[in-house]
Protein backbone atom coordinates (compact mmCIF):
# COMPACT_ATOMS: atom_id res chain seq x y z
CA UNK A 1 0.00 0.00 0.00
CA UNK A 2 1.38 3.37 -0.98
CA UNK A 3 2.43 6.04 1.94
CA UNK A 4 -0.89 8.28 2.72
CA UNK A 5 -1.26 11.49 1.31
CA UNK A 6 -2.79 12.50 4.42
CA UNK A 7 -2.32 11.44 8.07
CA UNK A 8 -4.35 12.56 10.81
CA UNK A 9 -3.30 11.19 14.07
CA UNK A 10 -5.12 12.25 17.78
CA UNK A 11 -6.10 15.33 16.29
CA UNK A 12 -8.03 17.72 18.90
CA UNK A 13 -9.50 20.82 18.20
CA UNK A 14 -10.89 22.88 21.38
CA UNK A 15 -11.98 26.57 21.02
CA UNK A 16 -11.95 27.95 24.83
CA UNK A 17 -14.88 29.54 26.30
CA UNK A 18 -13.57 33.33 28.16
CA UNK A 19 -15.69 35.38 30.35
CA UNK A 20 -14.98 38.96 31.15
CA UNK A 21 -13.91 41.75 28.75
CA UNK A 22 -10.71 43.47 29.68
CA UNK A 23 -9.67 40.26 32.32
CA UNK A 24 -10.84 37.09 30.28
CA UNK A 25 -11.02 33.85 31.62
CA UNK A 26 -11.03 30.70 30.34
CA UNK A 27 -13.85 28.10 31.85
CA UNK A 28 -14.31 25.44 29.51
CA UNK A 29 -14.13 24.64 25.98
CA UNK A 30 -15.88 23.56 22.82
CA UNK A 31 -14.23 19.75 22.32
CA UNK A 32 -14.68 20.07 17.98
CA UNK A 33 -12.66 17.66 17.06
CA UNK A 34 -11.62 15.74 20.55
CA UNK A 35 -8.87 12.74 19.44
CA UNK A 36 -9.25 11.33 16.09
CA UNK A 37 -7.13 9.35 13.78
CA UNK A 38 -7.43 8.80 10.19
CA UNK A 39 -5.69 8.50 6.90
CA UNK A 40 -6.17 9.31 3.01
CA UNK A 41 -4.30 7.14 0.37
CA UNK A 42 -3.26 9.48 -2.72
CA UNK A 43 -6.27 9.36 -5.38
CA UNK A 44 -8.64 8.28 -2.54
CA UNK A 45 -12.01 9.81 -1.70
CA UNK A 46 -12.65 10.01 1.91
CA UNK A 47 -16.43 10.56 2.64
CA UNK A 48 -16.59 13.15 6.22
CA UNK A 49 -20.28 12.37 7.52
CA UNK A 50 -22.78 13.68 10.72
CA UNK A 51 -25.16 16.01 11.93
CA UNK A 52 -24.17 19.40 12.16
CA UNK A 53 -22.41 20.32 14.72
CA UNK A 54 -20.16 17.04 14.82
CA UNK A 55 -16.60 18.41 14.05
CA UNK A 56 -16.35 17.65 10.40
CA UNK A 57 -16.26 20.78 8.92
CA UNK A 58 -13.45 21.51 11.82
CA UNK A 59 -11.63 18.76 10.66
CA UNK A 60 -11.79 19.71 7.24
CA UNK A 61 -10.02 23.58 8.15
CA UNK A 62 -7.25 21.70 10.38
CA UNK A 63 -6.49 19.46 7.18
CA UNK A 64 -5.88 22.54 5.45
CA UNK A 65 -4.35 24.74 8.29
CA UNK A 66 -6.71 27.27 8.18
CA UNK A 67 -7.09 25.86 11.84
CA UNK A 68 -4.24 25.52 14.11
CA UNK A 69 -4.81 21.81 16.09
CA UNK A 70 -4.83 21.92 19.89
CA UNK A 71 -3.49 18.68 20.06
CA UNK A 72 -2.42 15.83 17.55
CA UNK A 73 -0.73 15.86 14.30
CA UNK A 74 -1.45 16.55 10.64
CA UNK A 75 1.38 15.12 8.11
CA UNK A 76 0.67 16.06 4.69
CA UNK A 77 2.92 14.10 2.06
CA UNK A 78 5.02 13.03 4.67
CA UNK A 79 5.55 16.51 5.92
CA UNK A 80 3.88 17.44 9.68
CA UNK A 81 2.46 20.56 9.18
CA UNK A 82 0.67 20.46 12.45
CA UNK A 83 2.35 23.63 13.87
CA UNK A 84 4.29 25.29 11.01
CA UNK A 85 4.27 28.80 10.35
CA UNK A 86 3.20 30.51 7.46
CA UNK A 87 6.55 30.38 5.61
CA UNK A 88 6.25 26.79 6.25
CA UNK A 89 2.84 25.76 4.99
CA UNK A 90 3.74 27.14 1.60
CA UNK A 91 3.90 23.79 0.35
CA UNK A 92 1.05 22.59 2.14
CA UNK A 93 -1.05 25.86 0.46
CA UNK A 94 -0.11 25.19 -3.06
CA UNK A 95 -0.85 21.60 -2.58
CA UNK A 96 -4.16 21.82 -0.95
CA UNK A 97 -7.06 23.48 -1.54
CA UNK A 98 -10.47 24.07 -0.47
CA UNK A 99 -13.89 23.96 -1.93
CA UNK A 100 -16.36 26.13 0.17
CA UNK A 101 -19.71 25.53 1.15
CA UNK A 102 -21.20 28.59 0.18
CA UNK A 103 -20.64 29.56 -3.42
CA UNK A 104 -22.45 33.10 -2.46
CA UNK A 105 -19.94 34.29 -0.07
CA UNK A 106 -16.93 32.37 -0.80
CA UNK A 107 -16.38 34.84 -4.17
CA UNK A 108 -15.42 38.61 -4.07
CA UNK A 109 -18.43 40.05 -5.75
CA UNK A 110 -16.03 43.40 -6.78
CA UNK A 111 -13.84 40.77 -8.57
CA UNK A 112 -14.06 39.68 -11.95
CA UNK A 113 -14.75 35.65 -12.41
CA UNK A 114 -11.47 35.72 -14.56
CA UNK A 115 -9.76 37.65 -11.73
CA UNK A 116 -11.59 35.43 -9.17
CA UNK A 117 -9.80 31.91 -10.48
CA UNK A 118 -6.11 33.96 -10.78
CA UNK A 119 -6.07 34.49 -7.29
CA UNK A 120 -3.83 31.30 -6.53
CA UNK A 121 -1.65 32.14 -9.14
CA UNK A 122 -0.89 36.02 -7.69
CA UNK A 123 -0.85 34.46 -4.06
CA UNK A 124 1.60 32.14 -4.78
CA UNK A 125 3.98 34.03 -6.94
CA UNK A 126 3.54 31.93 -10.15
CA UNK A 127 1.87 34.83 -11.68
CA UNK A 128 2.06 34.83 -15.48
CA UNK A 129 2.17 37.15 -17.83
CA UNK A 130 -1.25 39.08 -18.81
CA UNK A 131 -1.77 36.96 -21.45
CA UNK A 132 -0.52 33.70 -20.87
CA UNK A 133 -2.43 34.20 -17.17
CA UNK A 134 -5.57 34.82 -19.59
CA UNK A 135 -5.41 31.56 -21.14
CA UNK A 136 -4.49 29.78 -18.67
CA UNK A 137 -7.74 31.07 -16.90
CA UNK A 138 -9.95 30.54 -19.92
CA UNK A 139 -8.98 27.12 -20.21
CA UNK A 140 -9.52 26.33 -16.07
CA UNK A 141 -13.25 28.10 -17.13
CA UNK A 142 -13.70 25.79 -20.12
CA UNK A 143 -12.34 22.78 -17.94
CA UNK A 144 -15.05 23.44 -15.49
CA UNK A 145 -18.11 23.62 -17.67
CA UNK A 146 -18.05 27.82 -17.45
CA UNK A 147 -18.19 29.71 -20.84
CA UNK A 148 -14.63 31.32 -21.24
CA UNK A 149 -16.45 34.34 -22.88
CA UNK A 150 -17.70 35.01 -19.33
CA UNK A 151 -13.89 36.07 -17.95
CA UNK A 152 -14.74 39.59 -17.43
CA UNK A 153 -18.58 39.11 -15.73
CA UNK A 154 -19.20 39.41 -12.03
CA UNK A 155 -20.14 36.54 -9.50
CA UNK A 156 -23.54 38.15 -9.56
CA UNK A 157 -23.87 36.92 -13.12
CA UNK A 158 -23.94 33.99 -12.49
CA UNK A 159 -26.11 30.97 -10.98
CA UNK A 160 -25.09 29.21 -7.73
CA UNK A 161 -24.21 26.12 -10.06
CA UNK A 162 -22.00 28.09 -11.68
CA UNK A 163 -20.43 30.11 -8.79
CA UNK A 164 -19.30 26.60 -7.55
CA UNK A 165 -17.85 26.33 -10.04
CA UNK A 166 -15.87 29.29 -10.34
CA UNK A 167 -14.73 27.85 -6.70
CA UNK A 168 -13.45 24.69 -8.00
CA UNK A 169 -11.92 26.34 -11.15
CA UNK A 170 -9.59 28.22 -8.28
CA UNK A 171 -8.99 25.02 -6.19
CA UNK A 172 -7.67 23.57 -9.25
CA UNK A 173 -5.68 26.50 -10.58
CA UNK A 174 -2.57 25.17 -9.28
CA UNK A 175 -3.00 21.52 -9.59
CA UNK A 176 -2.73 20.52 -5.90
CA UNK A 177 -2.69 17.20 -5.12
CA UNK A 178 -5.53 17.45 -2.39
CA UNK A 179 -9.42 19.18 -2.05
CA UNK A 180 -11.54 19.44 0.91
CA UNK A 181 -15.03 19.96 -0.63
CA UNK A 182 -17.09 21.31 2.21
CA UNK A 183 -20.36 20.58 1.54
CA UNK A 184 -19.63 21.40 -2.19
CA UNK A 185 -23.11 21.32 -2.92
CA UNK A 186 -25.60 21.58 0.20
CA UNK A 187 -26.28 24.92 -0.61
CA UNK A 188 -27.55 24.32 -4.41
CA UNK A 189 -30.88 22.93 -6.13
CA UNK A 190 -31.01 19.28 -6.31
CA UNK A 191 -30.99 19.12 -10.19
CA UNK A 192 -27.91 20.64 -10.06
CA UNK A 193 -26.11 18.91 -7.48
CA UNK A 194 -25.43 16.07 -9.56
CA UNK A 195 -23.70 17.81 -11.99
CA UNK A 196 -21.18 19.54 -9.74
CA UNK A 197 -20.54 15.89 -7.80
CA UNK A 198 -19.90 14.60 -11.49
CA UNK A 199 -17.74 17.54 -11.97
CA UNK A 200 -15.61 16.71 -9.09
CA UNK A 201 -15.59 12.91 -10.21
CA UNK A 202 -13.87 13.66 -13.43
CA UNK A 203 -11.55 16.12 -12.07
CA UNK A 204 -10.45 13.40 -9.54
CA UNK A 205 -9.76 11.11 -12.12
CA UNK A 206 -8.03 12.84 -14.48
CA UNK A 207 -5.95 15.27 -12.34
CA UNK A 208 -5.54 12.34 -10.13
CA UNK A 209 -6.55 14.32 -7.29
CA UNK A 210 -7.57 13.04 -3.71
CA UNK A 211 -10.68 14.42 -2.10
CA UNK A 212 -11.82 14.66 1.14
CA UNK A 213 -15.59 15.43 1.04
CA UNK A 214 -17.55 16.71 4.01
CA UNK A 215 -21.40 16.06 4.06
CA UNK A 216 -24.38 16.00 6.50
CA UNK A 217 -26.02 14.19 3.35
CA UNK A 218 -25.23 10.72 3.16
CA UNK A 219 -26.03 10.28 -0.52
CA UNK A 220 -24.02 12.89 -1.82
CA UNK A 221 -21.28 10.81 -0.05
CA UNK A 222 -22.40 7.96 -1.47
CA UNK A 223 -21.69 8.97 -4.63
CA UNK A 224 -18.43 9.95 -4.57
CA UNK A 225 -16.38 8.19 -1.96
CA UNK A 226 -14.16 4.89 -1.57
CA UNK A 227 -14.61 5.15 2.10
CA UNK A 228 -16.65 7.03 4.65
CA UNK A 229 -15.46 8.25 8.24
CA UNK A 230 -18.67 8.88 10.22
CA UNK A 231 -18.24 11.12 13.28
CA UNK A 232 -20.19 12.13 16.35
CA UNK A 233 -19.42 15.00 18.63
CA UNK A 234 -16.02 15.02 17.49
CA UNK A 235 -15.45 11.75 17.85
CA UNK A 236 -15.20 9.01 14.44
CA UNK A 237 -17.34 6.16 15.45
CA UNK A 238 -17.41 4.07 12.53
CA UNK A 239 -15.36 4.00 9.42
CA UNK A 240 -15.25 1.40 6.22
CA UNK A 241 -15.11 1.08 2.70
CA UNK A 242 -18.46 3.11 1.22
CA UNK A 243 -20.27 0.20 0.21
CA UNK A 244 -19.82 -1.36 3.72
CA UNK A 245 -20.92 1.28 4.84
CA UNK A 246 -24.11 1.60 3.39
CA UNK A 247 -24.80 -2.38 3.16
CA UNK A 248 -23.84 -3.20 6.80
CA UNK A 249 -23.34 0.00 9.02
CA UNK A 250 -22.71 -1.62 12.22
CA UNK A 251 -22.85 1.46 14.66
CA UNK A 252 -26.25 2.42 15.76
CA UNK A 253 -25.82 6.22 14.85
CA UNK A 254 -24.88 5.04 11.55
CA UNK A 255 -27.68 2.81 10.94
CA UNK A 256 -29.62 5.91 12.71
CA UNK A 257 -28.23 8.52 9.84
CA UNK A 258 -29.03 5.72 6.94
CA UNK A 259 -32.56 4.96 8.26
CA UNK A 260 -32.93 8.74 7.72
CA UNK A 261 -32.03 8.91 3.64
CA UNK A 262 -35.16 9.45 1.77
CA UNK A 263 -36.09 5.90 -0.06
CA UNK A 264 -38.01 6.89 -3.33
CA UNK A 265 -39.86 3.34 -3.23
CA UNK A 266 -42.66 3.65 -0.64
CA UNK A 267 -42.64 -0.03 -0.45
CA UNK A 268 -38.85 -0.83 0.27
CA UNK A 269 -39.35 1.98 2.75
CA UNK A 270 -41.50 0.16 4.50
CA UNK A 271 -39.55 -3.00 4.76
CA UNK A 272 -36.77 -1.36 6.25
CA UNK A 273 -38.31 0.50 8.85
CA UNK A 274 -35.88 1.27 11.74
CA UNK A 275 -35.20 3.64 13.97
CA UNK A 276 -35.35 7.31 13.98
CA UNK A 277 -32.77 9.55 15.23
CA UNK A 278 -34.48 11.95 18.17
CA UNK A 279 -32.96 14.64 19.92
CA UNK A 280 -30.41 17.02 19.22
CA UNK A 281 -26.47 16.45 19.40
CA UNK A 282 -25.52 17.40 22.67
CA UNK A 283 -23.29 19.76 23.23
CA UNK A 284 -19.72 19.38 22.08
CA UNK A 285 -18.61 21.56 25.70
CA UNK A 286 -19.59 18.89 28.03
CA UNK A 287 -19.82 15.66 26.16
CA UNK A 288 -21.87 12.78 28.14
CA UNK A 289 -19.74 10.54 30.34
CA UNK A 290 -19.51 6.72 28.39
CA UNK A 291 -20.35 6.77 24.94
CA UNK A 292 -20.75 10.07 24.19
CA UNK A 293 -24.35 8.52 21.91
CA UNK A 294 -25.64 6.65 24.50
CA UNK A 295 -28.83 9.39 25.53
CA UNK A 296 -30.37 8.95 21.99
CA UNK A 297 -29.00 5.19 20.83
CA UNK A 298 -31.76 2.80 20.86
CA UNK A 299 -29.08 0.10 21.52
CA UNK A 300 -27.96 1.52 24.47
CA UNK A 301 -27.18 -0.78 28.10
CA UNK A 302 -26.05 0.01 31.55
CA UNK A 303 -22.48 -0.12 30.70
CA UNK A 304 -23.03 1.89 27.91
CA UNK A 305 -23.41 5.25 30.03
CA UNK A 306 -19.95 4.83 32.11
CA UNK A 307 -17.34 2.96 29.67
CA UNK A 308 -16.40 4.96 26.74
CA UNK A 309 -15.63 2.18 23.49
CA UNK A 310 -12.62 2.62 21.78
CA UNK A 311 -12.55 2.16 17.61
CA UNK A 312 -11.83 -0.74 17.32
CA UNK A 313 -11.95 -3.11 13.93
CA UNK A 314 -14.72 -5.75 13.81
CA UNK A 315 -15.18 -8.44 11.34
CA UNK A 316 -15.37 -7.65 7.60
CA UNK A 317 -12.88 -4.63 8.35
CA UNK A 318 -15.06 -2.11 9.14
CA UNK A 319 -13.66 -0.09 11.87
CA UNK A 320 -16.60 0.99 15.11
CA UNK A 321 -17.01 2.44 18.47
CA UNK A 322 -19.41 0.79 19.76
CA UNK A 323 -20.19 -1.99 23.09
CA UNK A 324 -22.89 -3.92 20.86
CA UNK A 325 -22.51 -3.14 17.84
CA UNK A 326 -25.30 -4.28 15.03
CA UNK A 327 -25.00 -7.31 13.48
CA UNK A 328 -23.82 -7.64 9.54
CA UNK A 329 -26.76 -6.79 7.62
CA UNK A 330 -28.98 -5.84 10.42
CA UNK A 331 -29.88 -2.63 11.46
CA UNK A 332 -31.11 -0.80 14.76
CA UNK A 333 -32.83 -3.45 17.06
CA UNK A 334 -30.15 -6.67 16.43
CA UNK A 335 -27.41 -5.04 18.81
CA UNK A 336 -25.02 -8.23 19.65
CA UNK A 337 -22.17 -7.89 22.10
CA UNK A 338 -18.90 -8.59 20.42
CA UNK A 339 -16.55 -7.70 23.06
FE1 LIG B 1 -25.19 2.60 21.54
FE2 LIG B 1 -23.85 1.56 23.56
FE3 LIG B 1 -22.93 1.27 21.09
FE4 LIG B 1 -22.88 3.64 22.28
S1 LIG B 1 -21.74 1.81 22.90
S2 LIG B 1 -23.51 3.24 20.22
S3 LIG B 1 -24.76 3.61 23.46
S4 LIG B 1 -24.84 0.42 21.92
Amino acid sequence: MSDPLVKVTDLQMYFPLTRGIIFQRQYGAVRAVDGISFEVAPGETLGIVGESGCGKSTTGRCLLRLLEPTGGSVEFDGVDVTHRDRRGLADLRRNAQMVFQDPYSSLNPRKTVGAIIAEPFVIHRMAREGDERKREVRELMDRVGLNPEHYNRYPHQFSGGQRQRIGIARAIALKPKLIVADEPVSALDVSIQAQIINLLEELRSELGLTLVVISHDLSVVRQMCDRIAVMYLGRIVESAAAQRVFDEPRHPYTGALLSAVPVPDPRIARAGEREVLSGDVPSPTAPPPGCRFHPRCPEAQARCATDEPQLRELDGGTLAACHFPLAPGAMAGDGVDTD
